[in-house]
């Protein structure tokens, strides 16, 4: 349920409602935009006498929320969150670009690919680490070292870094990560969104390979019932019958989740496409339906990549694509 409050409503009025609310057994978020205030209420709400709550001076409307998902619901929170990481921001009209290798090699590798990303516009460098392997006898990722290896290229360019978790157990290893990414494959480990919800870091949640954007917007919530407010969502391709692709990439779920929820969205065309010809054309289809930012992968020399080769891009490419994505954000912004 949520509460809208009239423009003008004082602190002190805000706080009485909100303690009564409280005394409820609610929980009670509260939303500040540059007109109005809104109260999310979570809870039981059955207990709320809707038109008391509505009678009351300082409220305009009273609405039930039907929607399953309540912190990551655009009505409980009308304003786009933007999510800050140092001098980075991510959502809110920001376009950020995160790029870099499918999996971290070595110091020369990631050290390289960094500085060739940077210069050509990227803001965040990605890199996995743990990496999902289909096949258990595919390349597992270099784990804690991996992570080293990222301290260190950020170290040398100055990029904010982003890496993904496949277990809980493994959390101590990202203390000094900035963007922690929870994979396709783990996006409903609800154990696992669980103990990110009791952190305070950045949370790059990736929608699983055959997941509704309710179930994406599910899974955020278990992140922020937890405390955590920090989520951007990632379009990566979903599973459809076309098999010409890698995953079929769902461009309209941009509109669809900037519609439902506050929460930044970015669109990784790698993952989506599995074909480094196509990443270009999606990553500026990605920019013009408004996406808050793309995430790419790039390797300093895709043939010879431990991990995803067909899908990476070399650093020249990228350039390229980052040229023709800053046109159209001129285009459409
Ligand atoms: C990745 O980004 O490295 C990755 C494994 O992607 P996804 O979880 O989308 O498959
Ligand atoms: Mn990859």
């Amino acid at each position: 349920m949520i509460a809208v409050l009239k423009q003008g409503t004082t602190t002190a009025q805000t706080q009485h409602l909100v303690a009564w609310l409280k005394n409820m057994n609610l929980d009670v978020h509260i939303s500040e935009g540059q007109h109005v205030t809104v109260l999310g209420l979570i809870g039981d709400t059955s207990r709320v006498d809707m038109d008391l709550l509505k009678s009351l001076d300082m409220v305009e409307t009273v609405k039930r929320v039907s929607e399953p998902f309540k912190q990551a619901n655009r009505k409980f929170h009308p304003k786009d969150t933007i999510i800050e990481i140092g001098d980075i921001r991510i959502g809110g009209g920001y376009f950020t670009i995160i790029a870099g290798p499918c999996s971290v090699e070595s110091e020369e590798q990631i050290i390289e690919v960094a500085q060739a990303v940077k210069a050509s516009g990227a803001h965040i460098l990605r890199g996995g680490a743990f990496k999902p392997r289909t096949s258990p006898y595919a390349f597992q990722g270099m784990k804690g070292a991996g992570i080293e290896l990222l301290l260190k290229a950020r170290a040398a360019t100055g990029l904010p870094i982003v890496t993904e978790i496949m277990n809980i157990s493994t959390l101590d290893l990202f203390a000094d990560v900035d963007i922690i990414q929870v994979g396709a494959r783990n996006m409903q480990n609800f154990d696992l969104l669980k103990e990110l919800g009791k952190t305070q870091k950045p949370i790059l949640l990736k929608r699983g390979l055959a997941n509704t954007l309710q179930e994406l917007l599910m899974s955020a919530e278990y992140i922020m019932s937890e405390g955590n407010e920090n989520i951007i969502l990632c379009e990566r391709g979903i599973r459809t019958f076309e098999t010409y692709t890698r995953n079929t990439l769902d461009l309209s779920a941009v509109t669809a989740l900037h519609e439902l929820s506050h929460l930044p969205v970015v669109v990784d065309p790698s993952h989506a496409t599995g074909k480094a010809k196509m990443v270009s054309p999606m990553a500026c289809a990605a920019t013009a339906a408004g996406a808050d930012g793309i995430m790419i992968e790039v390797h300093n020399n895709p043939s010879c990549a431990l991990c995803d080769g067909a899908q990476s891009l070399t650093p020249q490419q990228f350039d390229e694509v980052c040229h023709r994505v800053r046109k159209i954000r001129e285009a459409i912004v």
